[in-house]
């Protein structure tokens, strides 16, 4: 360690990484134009014929943990042995430096060397002894358009960078955050990039045009001599460093571009600077990327720079540009020390070893001010004599260093080149220049922090405006809501009015016509009045005659009873025909109670409308019968005319026959007569056989007698021949006249079969006319006996209709009786007081009418005004109603208002109280307030300790654990707070 005390030059490490050919410039058909020539040192490479040395350069082929390696591992033994380390990534637009920084996070192949460096300074904590304790803390910014916003809270938006008391410059305000575990530092850098992606619409561009920068701050105490060692290390993952002109960027594209511009080429400016070794001036104050960095350019950290580079022949200029800046950077010298804090002890001992020194110098000073007296005093010198300076350890140079490291160990100074640089300015001048510009500095950085505190107010602002804004907007919307809401119910309020104006025209129209009405009621109730008075009058003359009626009643009452007689009388009748045409006349009982009268006469007339239906489907029977006679009648005929014919046809054979039995009988008698002549002949011939035999003497005789033979045989052989022909003749026509006889016989058999078949039919046929006339002759008579009784029905219903007409002229005359006598009772009463009696009648008809036709009217009247007083009610309801509703409507409408207002003053207090708490939270956050440190202990493996309950565990218990192991990191600010 003590060797490590004095500070190292040491020059920035550039190392240089080419990617691959991607598939749009394999497409576009770019060349490979790096060489890489070949040797064991892989450090250079020749692009169209120039060749560039390196510290390192990777091919297109290298993996990630090749470049992890060979690039940056050794940075993280050094940041955990207090030095500051920084690696940044440089290059064009996807050159790959995000692949090379960060890559893909998890993935043990893929990824870069930030989730490396994270997994080693871990790895390494765990491996180290084990009386030390560490505090880990990360912030992750970006750096866009020159403002600094801070990944970890997306609420600051514009940070300042300010020096400490040891002049380094840092981040002020940003997040830090502790971690204990690899998990932790991936779940801050992922909630960096989440916030980073929800802040811009596109990531791509925007990753391009913003530098990021993930610092990682290791603070660690030897817990047997207190002894403090801090390290940073920044990653930096810079913007594309493409000129503007390739981008084809326009307007405010082209400002920010430009602006990143600004910060790269400030940072090229920087290396330049650094680079030419004569500037006394390095212009770190010209970005905020490298007043960031200016520890790491030229300072006191060990720095690589990644230099990441597109092989194709489509980037050949920007790959020069990169190459160059490499080049330059390889330049750049950094005064390198550890970071420590000295306990007091050491601190005595180096006070007591710098007073030795200092008396040495002086002495030695004193010396040489001898010596240079003498040299002024135009003595020379003796080389013997002469202060031997080269022997003396104690150069200027050194001096100098030594004065660096008196500075460094308090903390870390800007170990700016131009402060070592000798200058011919008095050491006055100087310190007064120096003054000056720590002033000027100063002044710097306070306006830095307004700026910052203005920027975040504005951003305040601006979130308050948009909150506002919807605010408004949104009131906005209620109003238009409300003001809709308004509008529809003056419109309905509107409407209820004319309603509400309709309905009490018509009241107002109706309250007139009431009075108008309750006007002629009054009227007419006055000559109501008079005429009852009058009827008053009538009425006593009325009951006299009342007495009159009861007796008229009497009467009427006894022609009823006769009526009722009359009726049962008929009803009994009825009854009867009911007997014989229905059978149910039994049903019918006649009664002869009067009450009973009236339902008779109903039953009665039932029947007889029951007896007109029979009687009518009776007479469709009857037609229906008579059709069926005629036929039959028609049929009859038919078969008649058909035996007649068959009868003729009999007669016919018979002739016939007979004249056959003649001729057979002819036939019979020629047969005969001839076997009579053939029995003669035979006789005769035997005669003559007989003669013959007694004459057989004579020969003349003889002779004669054969002559005679001969001749008789010849007739008689003649006649036998007639005879046989004619018998055979006979026999023919016997034969013949038999066939005949046969055949007559057959036809004649066949027409008495028919004739008799006919006969029987005809027998049936007349017994079922016979029998359909009987039943004919049955209806007819039951027919008529229907007619009859329909006839005797009428009757009756005449001679009822002439009762009851007898019975209405009567009451028509007792009416009349009756008015007859009641005006005679009048005209009675009249006679009396006056004798116009006409006149008095003809006005008491005329008030009659007149009282008729007044209470018609009244009757209307109160019939109008019960309607219109129901009406009434339901109106007053209605227009009470309506104004309720009017009423409700208009409070409604209030209330909503208030309610509008009074949600207004809500929102607008809950955006103020939120608001508050915000500001709060983060004056909080940003506030002095000691982190809670979570302590994890080295030579464990992290898995133990990691995740947030073992990370949370009572320091105090895990002391307990391990009494022995008095190695432990803290990770955070305030150990005592574990
Ligand atoms: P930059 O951050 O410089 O804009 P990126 O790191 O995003 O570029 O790289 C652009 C693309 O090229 C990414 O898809 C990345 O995976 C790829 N890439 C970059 N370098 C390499 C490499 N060495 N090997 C393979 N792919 C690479
Ligand atoms: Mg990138």
């Amino acid at each position: 360690m003590e060797e490590r005390e004095i500070p190292a030059e040491d020059s920035i490490k550039v190392v240089c990484r080419f990617r691959p050919l991607n598939d749009s410039e394999e497409k576009a058909g770019s060349k490979f134009i790096v060489k890489f020539p070949s040797g064991q040192e892989e450090n250079c490479i020749s692009i169209a014929g120039k060749v560039y040395l390196f510290d390192k350069v990777f091919k297109p082929n290298a993996t990630q943990e090749k470049v992890y390696n060979e690039a940056a591992k050794s940075i993280v033994s050094d940041v955990l042995a207090g030095y500051n380390g920084t690696i940044f990534a440089y290059g064009q637009t996807s050159s790959g430096k995000t692949h090379t920084m960060e890559g893909v996070i998890g993935d043990p192949s893929k990824q870069g060397i930030i989730p490396r460096i994270v997994n080693d300074i871990f790895n390494h904590i765990y491996a180290m002894e084990e009386n030390l304790e560490f505090h880990i803390k990360v912030s992750y910014f970006e750096i866009y358009m020159d403002k600094i916003r801070d990944l970890l809270d997306v609420s600051k938006v514009n940070l300042s960078v300010h020096e400490d008391k040891n002049r380094v410059p840092y981040v002020k305000g940003a997040t830090e955050r502790f971690v204990s575990s690899p998990e932790e530092v991936f779940e801050s850098i992922e909630e960096g990039k989440s916030n980073r992606h929800i802040a811009v619409t596109n990531m791509n561009e925007h990753s391009s045009r913003s530098h990021s920068v993930f610092l990682i701050n290791v603070k660690q105490e030897n817990l047997e001599n207190q002894k403090k060692l801090s390290g940073k290390l920044y990653l930096v993952d810079l913007a594309g460093s493409e000129k503007v002109s390739k981008t084809g960027a326009e307007g405010t594209v082209l400002d920010e571009a430009k602006n990143i511009n600004k910060s790269l080429s400030a940072l090229g400016n920087v290396i330049s600077a650094l680079a030419d070794g004569n500037k006394t001036h390095i212009p770190y104050r010209d970005s905020k990327l490298t007043r960031i960095l200016q520890e790491s350019l030229g300072g006191n950290a060990r720095t690589t720079i990644v230099i990441c580079c597109s092989p194709a022949s489509f980037n050949e200029s920007e790959t020069k540009s990169t190459l160059e800046f490499g080049k330059r950077a390889k330049t750049v010298k950094n005064v390198v020390c550890v970071n420590e804090e000295l306990t007091a002890e050491e601190w005595k001992r180096r006070y007591e070893k710098e007073k030795e020194k200092v008396a040495r110098l002086r002495g030695k000073v004193e010396k040489l001010e001898c010596e240079l007296n003498r040299w002024r005093g135009g003595e020379t010198v003796k080389i013997e004599e002469q202060i031997n300076l080269v022997d003396d350890a104690t150069t200027p140079v050194a001096a100098m260093e030594d004065s660096i490291i008196e500075t460094n160990n308090i903390g870390p100074m800007p170990a700016t080149p131009a402060l070592m640089i000798g200058s011919t300015m008095s050491s006055e001048e100087r310190q007064k220049l120096e003054q000056e510009r720590e002033k000027l500095y100063q002044q710097l950085d306070e306006k830095d922090e307004e700026i910052n505190q203005h920027s975040q107010y504005v951003e305040k602002l601006k979130d308050q405006i948009l909150e506002q804004d919807e605010l408004i907007a949104s009131t906005r919307r209620d109003y238009e809501a409300l003001q809709g809401e308004m509008n529809r119910i003056q419109q309905e309020n509107e409407s209820a009015k004319e309603e509400v104006k309709e309905v009490l025209q018509a009241l107002e129209e109706l309250a007139v016509n009431y009075d108008q009405k309750s006007q002629e009621v009054d009227a007419k109730n006055k000559e109501m009045e008079s005429l009852s008075e009058e009827l008053m009058q009538k009425q006593t003359s009325l009951n006299t005659t009342a007495s009159e009626l009861q007796q008229l009643k009497d009467m009427s009452t006894h022609q009823k009873k006769r009526i009722s007689d009359m009726l049962t009388n008929l009803l009994k009748e009825l009854g009867e025909i009911g007997a014989t045409i229905g059978g149910e006349g039994a049903d019918l009982k006649i009664s002869n109670d009067a009450a009973k009268l009236e339902e008779e006469f109903t039953v009665a007339r039932l029947y007889i409308s029951r007896m007109k239906s029979e009687v009518t489907n009776l007479t469709q029977r009857l037609h229906e019968l008579e059709g069926s006679q005629q036929d039959s009648n028609r049929k009859v005929t038919e078969y008649e005319r058909d035996l007649s014919d068959c009868r003729l046809l009999i007669s016919q054979h018979e002739a016939r026959m007979k004249s056959l039995q003649e001729s057979m009988r002819e036939a019979e008698n020629k047969k005969r007569t001839l076997e009579e002549s053939i029995d003669a002949l035979r006789e005769e011939c035997a005669k003559l056989k007989a003669a013959e035999q007694v004459s057989t003497a004579s020969e003349s005789e003889k002779k004669e007698a054969a002559q005679l033979r001969a001749a008789l045989e010849q007739q008689v052989d003649q006649l036998r021949d007639v005879h046989q022909k004619q018998v055979a003749a006979l026999r023919d026509e016997i034969a013949e006249k038999q066939q005949l006889i046969n055949d007559i016989k057959d036809s004649n058999q066949k027409l008495t079969l028919t004739q008799q078949q006919l006969q029987a039919d005809y027998e049936k046929v007349k017994s079922e006319e016979t029998e359909k006339s009987n039943k004919l002759q049955e209806l007819i008579s039951t027919n008529e006996r229907r007619e009859q009784a329909r006839k005797d029905l009428k009757g009756l219903e005449d001679t009822v209709a002439k009762e009851l007409q007898t019975l209405h002229n009567l009451r028509k005359l007792f009416v009349q009786d009756l008015q007859a006598r009641i005006k005679k009772a009048i005209t009675s009463d009249d006679n009396e007081e006056d004798g116009g009696s006409l006149a008095q009648k003809q006005k008491i008809s005329f008030l009659e009418n007149n009282l008729d036709q007044l209470t018609k009217v009244h009757k209307q009247l109160v019939r109008d005004n019960a309607d219109l007083r129901c009406e009434l009610p339901k109106l007053e309801k209605r227009l009470r109603a309506t104004m309720e509703r009017v009423k409700a409507l208009e409070s409604a409408l209030k209330e909503a208002k208030e309610g509008a207002m009074r949600d207004r003053k809500r929102y607008q207090y809950e955006v103020d109280r939120i608001k508050e708490a915000v500001r709060q939270k983060n004056l909080a956050r940003r506030g002095p307030v000691a982190q809670i440190a979570k302590p994890i202990r080295a030579g464990q493996h992290h898995a133990i300790i990691s995740g947030g309950n073992a990370v949370r565990l009572n320091p105090k218990v895990v002391n307990n654990e391990d009494t022995q192991k008095r190695k432990s990191i803290i990770v955070g600010g305030n150990k005592d707070e574990c």
